[in-house]
């Protein structure tokens, strides 16, 4: 298939991790023929340094014409002065807003390789697999309608086990019981916080990917985590969260489900063999934790057409 993605890699670790899950994405295309066009745009505070503006036109403009984006990361210390009038974060916002993106996935689960990362008992870990639904337009008085469309919505779907919590029990729940929930919905403020919350139990903010759907199938897709402006540069970002991100990408947006599976077991593959960043407690640097994704995807591949 052809397809037009949008790449915004924004700022600190950005740039670095982006390049990763694009080489991934060709990997990918070549291996399967698809066509991917790549076509990269300024957001957050490089789009301020060149054009005074978060989220310069051509970006949204580029981004709105896209069957996907994939987006890096925006801020860090040059832009964060909370007297400026145009932050990086605007960009991202307005993003959102400008694709009408309302829905915010995190999925979250514990490679057992990483259990002895979590602060938390190896016991509790066994069998975390949480999708995080996050609200990502909505404020916080509407607590009352959410539970009351929730309730109603459950009733179509006699079997799933439906649970309320209230988010400060839910933040004890999530480190007692972790394996309990197989989703969480919930609104945007608590469901940012809690999947950082959640993201101690998987081992690594660098770990986790997002996408952001509304009623099309395009989307936004980006790594959980921020420009991390103190390793930035230094080849030492873990890039797995975007390219999970990418594999997010695939599954949603172009509808390819067994290419974004591969990609999810290359990573899995990667963990097994502990080629990690220091984040995840190993070694390697981000280009060298890229190349052994890649060396995994074409060793799947081999052994497909192999068998
Ligand atoms: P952060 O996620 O950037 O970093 C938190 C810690 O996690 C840092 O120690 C960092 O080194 C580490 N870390 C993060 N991602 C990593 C990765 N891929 N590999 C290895 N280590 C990683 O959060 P922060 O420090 O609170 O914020 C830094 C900047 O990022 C701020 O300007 C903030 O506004 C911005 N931010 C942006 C987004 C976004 O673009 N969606 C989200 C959060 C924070
Ligand atoms: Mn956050």
């Amino acid at each position: 298939m052809k397809a037009k993605i949008v790449v915004l890699p924004g700022d600190g670790i950005g740039p670095e991790v982006t390049t990763a899950a694009i080489e991934v994405l060709r990997a990918v295309a070549r291996r399967h023929g698809h066509e991917f066009a790549f076509d990269e745009h300024p957001i957050g505070g490089l789009a301020i340094d060149l054009y005074g503006d978060p989220l310069p036109p051509p970006t949204l403009v580029a981004c709105k014409n896209a069957d996907a984006v994939l987006l890096g990361a925006v801020g860090g210390p040059r832009w964060s002065d909370p007297k400026s009038k145009t932050r990086p974060e605007q960009g991202l916002l307005a993003l959102r807003a400008g694709l009408g993106v309302y829905a915010n996935l995190r999925p979250v689960s514990v490679h057992p390789r990483l259990a002895a990362l979590s602060p938390l008992k190896n016991e509790r870990l066994a069998g975390v697999d949480i999708l995080f639904v996050r609200e990502l337009t909505n404020v916080l008085e509407t607590s009352r309608l959410w539970r009351e469309t929730v309730t109603r919505v459950a009733q179509e779907f006699p079997d799933v086990a439906l649970e309320h919590q209230l988010v400060d029990s839910m933040a004890m729940l999530l480190l007692t019981r972790p394996s309990a929930y197989d989703v969480v919905v919930t609104e945007n403020l608590f469901g940012d916080i809690l999947t950082d919350e959640a993201a101690a139990l998987a081992g690594s903010l660098g770990l986790l990917p997002s996408a952001s759907l509304g009623d099309g199938r395009a989307g936004l897709y980006e790594p959980i985590h921020g420009s991390a402006p103190d390793i930035a540069g230094k080849d030492a970002a873990n890039p797995l969260g975007a390219i999970l991100s990418a594999a997010l990408l695939l599954r949603h947006s172009l509808g390819l489900e067994a290419e974004a599976l591969a990609i999810e077991q290359a990573v899995d593959a990667v963990i097994e063999r502990s080629e990690l960043t220091a984040d995840l407690g190993g070694k390697a640097g981000t280009r060298a934790v890229t190349a052994a994704v890649l060396a995994a995807l074409d060793a799947s591949a081999s052994t497909q057409e192999a068998a």
